[in-house]
Parts: structure tokens; sequence; C-alpha cells
């Protein structure tokens, strides 16, 4: 038995993934080893649900076990188990691993679109997914993200957040009122974000995305001092006078050792729903230049869909309506992204 053990487990040192840079023995992903007659069986724990080569590596194992010479059948459990890249204790958000922030230059370019579909994308990848708006002068998201309870508040003065299509949400503007002005000032923030991190029942989560207001203002200070990122998101359109802002945001996070995840293009082109031709909205190559500079491997381009704006205002998520169109694949690709880089950021080499 222990001899057919190790000739499967050799098999499947032949097997890459090609993302962390080492065979899947070593990476510690294959258990609970079975073998009955010429079957073999075996447990596949990646690295996060979400992972984008997760069809290819089910495969490669298969084949890699399927050619040693006795064994007929193969079947091969898929399973993933995401880490956690908080270290510290006191930053820490009891039963979250990972919190990600998405950051922008400027508003209107599409920031809160793309932490909830984000989240919603995650989510729809087997993750599980919270959501949190951050944006303290502009809360989007307790318009988008409209849920029909309002945050609860339980007996050990924990707020549990409503669901939204099953992942809890949490935004600034479900406490306060829509129509008021609130001057938010530094320490307010600060504050808030403390409440709305700490005092809340997340439940279990793989990934935490927050909303933050755009710039490098105050609540992007508070946010990098209460806890510790996974990453970043940084969005932007293509116009090259666009990235100023956003590279700062980008500048100041490299600076306080927060990584860049994912650059996404926001409303790149116009796809024409009914010809289908694809038309370049904006000049510029926005995207392109801040990958370049935060050494961020691709380009997360959504196209302008007018469904999604529709959709945003009836508080819908477009993959909840959608699942396949340009700008759903590439809220996909981005969920797929991001999580591989962190659990490439786990796994240091
Ligand atoms: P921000 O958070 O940066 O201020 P929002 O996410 O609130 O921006 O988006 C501003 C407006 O643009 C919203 O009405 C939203 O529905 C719309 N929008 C954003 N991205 C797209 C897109 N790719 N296609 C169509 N509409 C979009």
């Amino acid at each position: 038995m222990e001899k057919k053990i190790n000739e499967i487990l050799n098999a499947l040192k032949n097997v890459y993934d090609p993302e962390l840079g080492k065979d899947v023995v070593s990476l510690g992903m294959i258990s609970d080893i079975k073998i009955c007659d010429n079957t073999v069986s075996f447990r596949f724990t990646l690295t996060t649900p979400a992972c984008p080569l997760r069809e290819h590596l089910k495969r490669k194992a298969e084949e890699a076990v399927k050619s040693i010479p006795w064994v007929e059948n193969v079947n091969v459990i898929m399973d993933a188990r995401v880490r956690s890249r908080m270290t510290s204790p006191e930053k820490k958000i009891k039963g979250v691993k990972n919190i990600i922030i998405v950051v922008s230059g400027k508003g209107g370019v599409g920031k809160s679109t793309v932490a909830l579909n984000l989240a919603i994308a995650l989510k729809k990848l087997d993750s599980k997914a919270g959501l949190l708006d951050g944006d303290v002068y502009g809360p989007t998201l307790s318009i988008m993200g409209k849920t029909k309870a309002p945050p609860l508040v339980k007996e050990e003065e924990k707020i549990v957040p409503p669901l939204y299509y099953g992942i809890p949400i949490l935004s600034i503007g479900f406490m306060t009122n829509p129509n008021q002005a609130v001057v938010w000032r530094g320490p307010m923030v600060h504050t808030a974000y403390r409440q709305m991190l700490f005092d809340v029942e997340w439940g279990e989560l793989d990934y935490l995305i927050i909303d933050l207001p755009p710039g490098t203002g105050d609540p992007l200070i508070s946010i990098t001092q209460l806890i510790e990122l996974s990453g970043a998101v940084l969005i932007t359109t293509p116009q090259e006078v666009s990235i100023a802002d956003v590279r700062r945001a980008g500048n100041f996070l490299k600076k306080m050792n927060v990584p860049i995840l994912s650059i996404v293009e926001n409303m790149s082109d116009f796809i024409c729903p009914h010809c289908k031709k694809n038309t370049k909205l904006f000049e510029g190559k926005g995207g392109e230049i801040l990958a370049k500079e935060f050494d961020v491997d691709e380009v997360i381009r959504i196209p302008f869909d007018p469904l999604l704006t529709g959709l945003s205002e009836e508080g819908i998520p477009l993959l909840e309506e959608v699942k396949e169109s340009p700008a759903s694949s590439s809220f996909i690709r981005l969920a797929q992204k991001v999580a591989s880089k962190i659990s490439v950021l786990l796994n240091p080499d």
C-alpha cells in the first residue's frame, strides 16, 4: 500500500501550480489518498475556491495519476482553504481572513460598482465574501446594495449586517440620514471605521471587501492603521489625466506595505448590445501605465454596460442577472486575479 501511495505522490509531483511556482505535493495540496482495487481517490485542496486554474489543475492531477500503469479510475475531490494574511492579533477581525480595499483617485469612476461586483463574483466562485461601504463621503452601496432588513444590534452590542444576495453588507449609509450633511473629521472617520470593523458580527469570511472614498485622505490613512490589509484594488478610467490621483493612492499604499492586487480600468470600451461592435470610449492607456508602475501583470478592463447602470439603480448585482457578458466576465476575472494574487503572497518562494 505504502509503495502505491508513494507512486501516486511521485506522479502528482509532476503537477505544477504555475502561479505558486511549486508542485502540488510540496505545496501540501494533496491529502486523503485512498486506493480501492484500481481506483484512486484523493483530496486536492487549493489555496482559494476562486482559483482561475482550478479545472486545469484538476485535469493535470487526473492525467498524472492515470499515467500509473495499474490505475484505471481517478476520483479527485476538489477543495479549498483560504489562508489569512493577518498576523498581528490587535489588527485582526474575528473570523475574517483577508481584507481588500477598493481605491480610486477620483469619484464617479465606478469604484463602488467594482467593489460590489467583486464581492458578488467571489461569492459566485464559492468563497465567503463580505462587503463594507466605507465611503463616508458618498456611501452609494447603501443604495446599490439595497437590502430588506436594517442592521440589527445583538445583545452583546455587536451589529449583525444584513445579507445582500448571500453576502453580509454594511454601509455607513445604513447609519446616517442620506439627506443630512455629515462633516466627517479625521477622528470621527477613525471611530466609525473601528466600529464598523470590530463591533460587527461578520461571521467566517475568506474576503472582506471595503469600498473607500476616493483619494488619499483620512479614511485611507485610518484603514491602514486599524487593520492589516491583504491588498488593494486600484480603479481608474483610461484617460491619462485621471491617473495622477490613483498613482498617489497607490504610492501611499506601497509605502504602507499594502500590496496592489489588481488594476481595473473601468469604462474602457462600449460593446454595442445589438451589433457587438467594440468602441473605445476614451483615449488613453491609464490602466496599462499604472500596471507597469505597480508591477501588476494584467489590467482588468470593464466595458461600459448600460445594463450595469440600470441594475445598480435597482440594487441588483450584474452577475445575478447576466452570467455571460463582457462586463460580468471581467468581474469574474477580477475576483480570480485578486484571490490568486493573495494566495501567491501567502506562499512566497
Ligand atoms: P464611484 O464609486 O467611483 O463614485 P460608482 O460605482 O458609484 O462610482 O459609479 C458611478 C456611476 O457609474 C453609477 O451610476 C454606476 O452604475 C455607473 N457605472 C460604473 N461603472 C459602469 C460600467 N462599467 N458600465 C456602466 N455604468 C457604470
